[in-house]
C-alpha cells in the first residue's frame, strides 16, 4: 500500500505511469502472468520460449543471435562488455547524458579504459567528432564504441546510423554497440542494416514487459569476437548460452513468467506493427512538445533537448528555471494526482522532470498526463503559458484527422 502525505484519500481510477521505465504494463501481459509455473522442460513453453527469441530479433531488425537474461538494463550492458572488452581495453563513449556516462563507468568498472567525448547533455552525439577521434587512432586501440540511441536522462536520440558511417569512413575496425533500451520498440532501429555489432535492450520501456528481462542482440562478427576475447566471464557468458540444452539459454531456471508476458507483448508489438508503433510514438510525443512548447512561453520551463529533430519519441526531459524544484512538481503529481513522472538525473537533479511516453500509451494517457501537469505546476505555482494541453489535443487531431482538424481550425 501506497504511503502518502497530500494525498490521504485512496486512488481510484488508474494510475499513470508516465515514468521512463518501468512503463505501463498491458493488462494482457498481466493476464498472461496469472498462471502456476511449469516444468523447467515444459515442451510448449520451451517453444514459446524459442519463439521469442526469434520475435525478438525481428524487433531488433536482425539475423543475427538474441541472448535473454534474467535481469535489467545495466545486466544488458555488462552482458554486451563481458564478452568482448577485455580489461584494459579502450572503449569511446559519445556522451548524450546519464546513460551514456553510466555505462562507460560500468566499463571502467570492468577494467576497460574509457574515453569520453563529452557534450552539454543537451544535443545528440556529433558522428563527426567520433569520426575525428577514430582517425586519431591508426594503431586501433579503440575496441568499441559505445553509443546510445536515447539517452532516457536528457531525451536526446542520437543517430546511430551516422556512428556506423564514422567507423566505415575511417576504416576504424571498432565495435559498434548500440543501447537502445529506451528506443526500441519506439523509435526506427535497425541493427543489420545499420552495421551495429551489439544492440542492448531490456523488457520495461517501450516493450511493454515487466521489468526483469534483459537482452543482448549480437552481429555474427561480434560473436566471432567473443569467443576468441580472453575476458572473465561466466552467466554473462555468449558461448554458455549457445548449447544444445534449453536450459542453457538461460544458464539455470527460465524467469517462467516474464517470458509469457514477453510472448504476449511481441504479439501486441506485431498486430500493431512496428512502423504502426513508431509512428503511434511518434505522434504522442508530438504532442507531449507541443505542450511543453506551450509551457515554456512563461520563461520557467523548457526543452533540454535543443533540437527538435532530436527529442525523443519515448520521453521529454523538461527544465525548470533556476529557484523552481522540479521534484515538488513530480512529487504532488505522483503523490496526489496519481500521475508518476520521472526526475531529473544527475546534473539535472531537483532541475527537471520527465514525462516518459512509452510502451502501452494512447490519446487519452497523454492528454490525461498533460493535463495533471499542468495542475502540477498551477498548484506549486510555476509559471507556464496557458494551452499547452489544448496545443496537444490540435497535434493529436491534426495527426489523426488531417481533414477535418484543418477546416476546423481558428
Ligand atoms: C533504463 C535504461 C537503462 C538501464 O536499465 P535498467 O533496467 O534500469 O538497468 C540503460 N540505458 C537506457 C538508455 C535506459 O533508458
Amino acid at each position: 500500500m501506497r504511503y502518502t502525505t497530500t494525498s490521504p484519500a485512496p486512488m481510484r481510477g488508474r494510475n499513470f505511469l508516465m515514468t521512463p521505465g518501468p512503463s505501463n504494463i498491458p493488462d494482457r501481459v498481466l493476464a498472461a502472468m496469472h498462471r502456476p509455473a511449469v516444468d523447467l522442460m515444459d515442451t510448449d513453453f520451451m517453444a514459446l520460449a524459442e519463439s521469442c527469441f526469434d520475435d525478438l530479433a525481428r524487433v531488433f531488425g536482425t539475423a543475427g543471435r538474441v541472448f535473454l537474461y534474467a535481469s535489467n538494463g545495466h545486466g544488458a550492458w555488462e552482458a554486451a562488455l563481458a564478452n568482448l572488452v577485455g580489461e584494459g581495453d579502450l572503449v569511446l563513449v559519445p556522451s548524450t547524458g546519464m546513460f551514456s556516462w553510466a555505462w562507460g563507468k560500468l566499463a571502467e568498472d570492468l577494467g576497460a579504459r574509457v574515453e569520453e567525448l563529452p557534450s552539454d547533455w543537451r544535443s545528440g552525439f556529433d558522428s563527426a567528432r567520433i569520426e575525428e577521434r577514430l582517425h586519431a587512432d591508426p594503431g586501433h586501440r579503440i575496441r568499441a564504441v559505445l553509443a546510445v540511441q536515447t539517452d532516457t536522462a536528457t531525451s536526446v536520440t542520437s543517430d546511430v546510423a551516422a556512428a556506423r558511417r564514422a567507423l566505415d569512413t575511417s576504416g576504424h575496425p571498432a565495435l559498434l554497440m548500440a543501447d537502445v533500451v529506451a528506443s526500441l520498440g519506439s523509435t526506427d532501429f535497425r541493427m543489420d542494416e545499420w552495421g551495429v555489432d551489439v544492440a542492448v535492450a531490456g523488457s520495461q520501456k517501450a516493450l511493454m514487459t515487466p521489468p526483469g528481462l534483459a537482452f543482448n542482440a549480437v552481429s555474427e562478427r561480434a560473436l566471432r569476437e567473443s569467443r576468441a576475447a580472453g575476458t572473465r566471464r561466466a552467466y554473462w557468458d555468449w558461448r554458455q548460452r549457445m548449447g544444445k540444452e534449453f536450459y542453457m539459454l538461460f544458464c539455470g531456471t527460465p524467469p517462467e513468467h516474464l517470458i509469457w508476458a514477453l510472448r504476449e507483448a511481441l504479439d501486441m508489438i506485431f498486430e500493431e506493427g512496428l512502423d504502426a508503433m513508431f509512428a503511434r510514438h511518434r505522434r504522442l510525443a508530438r504532442a507531449v512538445h507541443a505542450a511543453v512548447e506551450v509551457w515554456g512561453q512563461a520563461g520557467a520551463l523548457e526543452f533540454n533537448a535543443v533540437n527538435p529533430a532530436e527529442r525523443a519519441n519515448s520521453v521529454t526531459t523538461v527544465r525548470v528555471a533556476d529557484g523552481i524544484d522540479a521534484d515538488r512538481v513530480r512529487l504532488l503529481a505522483r503523490d496526489g494526482l496519481d500521475v508518476s513522472l520521472g526526475g531529473g538525473l544527475g546534473p539535472l537533479e531537483g532541475k527537471a522532470f520527465r514525462i516518459g511516453h512509452m510502451g502501452w500509451v494512447n490519446e487519452p494517457m497523454v492528454l490525461g498526463a498533460l493535463g495533471v501537469v499542468e495542475m502540477a505546476l498551477k498548484a506549486c505555482g510555476v509559471p507556464y503559458g496557458k494551452g499547452g494541453v489544448t496545443a496537444a489535443v490540435d497535434s493529436l487531431a491534426e495527426a489523426r484527422f488531417p481533414e477535418t482538424s484543418r477546416a476546423g481550425a481558428g
